[in-house]
């Protein structure tokens, strides 16, 4: 099997399929043939899992993935990359590539058509222009024991942040609400053509056997988001924007207070814990 990363093999396959490169697709391909054998390796997918890749480009991931797991379904948004695809990765009888739009696709559908009697996963190098609304669609389906998926560095900063830190806020929170998150490793601009301008990492994501705690999901993910649109202002103050017209910020003081919260205290202090109870006492006073 020729290396799919080597510019000297892709070049000229991209250029027989008159293929351009496309910025709005986040199309930047892995050049580096460790990148895409590591971020396999380190997913962790086998024989048992059937894996979900957004995005194969030219493949060179897709045919590590095809090497380790039961099955691999991969996604791919541009059609002139489809008979590209099948001739890089068409020999593999375990990985199938469909023309489609993960944003519009129907995962669980796609799951239990692919997937049957395999545990599902996500590896991908993500198209960096839609990094954000991809995790929250993988998250929210629900379906994915472990997503495992190179991003741009501040992105992976602000899904393992800590409370307090700079990168902490509401996507990082919403992530570790579902899924224990770990960096595992960076890589150079120049592992990509083109080059991009900044880092990449790769972030493994491990679903928790049940939500990190048991609240209203809802109320508290827009306590979260209220208490992160105004960074600046107090809790008290933010919550008070966020809720106005529903809860006085007398009442607001009270539930924080409530909490064994300070009044001066800011959203970005406050753990899960600290909002899942201040979800709870907010939700008393909403009644
Ligand atoms: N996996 C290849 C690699 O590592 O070299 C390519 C990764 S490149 C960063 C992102 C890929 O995602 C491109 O092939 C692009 O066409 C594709 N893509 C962009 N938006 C997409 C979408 N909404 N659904 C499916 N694929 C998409």
């Amino acid at each position: 099997m020729p290396d799919l990363c080597d510019p000297s093999f892709l070049t000229p396959l991209l250029e027989r399929h008159g293929f351009h490169f496309s910025k709005s697709k986040g199309q930047n391909f892995l050049i580096a043939k460790w990148v895409p054998e590591r971020i396999a390796a380190e997913s962790g997918v086998d024989g048992r899992t059937g894996v979900l890749e957004i995005g194969p480009g030219v493949g060179c991931l897709t045919a590590e993935l095809a090497k380790r797991a039961g099955k691999v379904l991969a996604l791919e948004i541009d059609a002139r990359l489809m008979p590209v695809l099948a001739e890089t990765v068409g020999n593999f009888d375990n990985a199938t590539v469909l023309n489609a739009d993960v944003m519009g696709a129907d995962l669980k559908a796609l799951a239990a058509e692919h997937f049957r009697g395999l545990s599902p996963a996500v590896c991908a190098n993500l198209p960096y222009n839609i990094t954000s609304p991809v995790l929250t669609k993988l998250i929210g389906s629900g379906l994915f024991a472990t997503i495992t998926v190179m991003l741009q560095r501040e992105v992976a900063r602000r899904i393992c942040a800590a409370p307090g830190t700079e990168d902490y806020g509401a996507f990082g929170i919403f992530v570790d609400f579902y899924y224990r998150a770990s960096l595992l490793f960076d890589v150079p601009p120049d592992c990509f053509d083109p080059r991009p301008k900044v880092t990449s990492s790769v972030v493994r994501l491990t679903k928790r056997d049940k939500p990190v705690a048991d609240v209203n999901e809802r109320l508290f993910f827009q306590i979260v988001r209220a208490s992160f649109n105004q960074r600046r202002k107090t809790l008290v103050n933010a919550l008070s924007s966020g809720f106005s017209g529903r809860l006085e910020k007398s009442e607001i003081a009270g539930c924080v207070s409530e909490c064994g919260l300070s009044e001066t205290v800011r959203g970005e202090a406050l753990g899960i814990p600290e909002f899942a109870a201040l979800t709870d006492s907010i939700g008393r006073a909403l009644l």
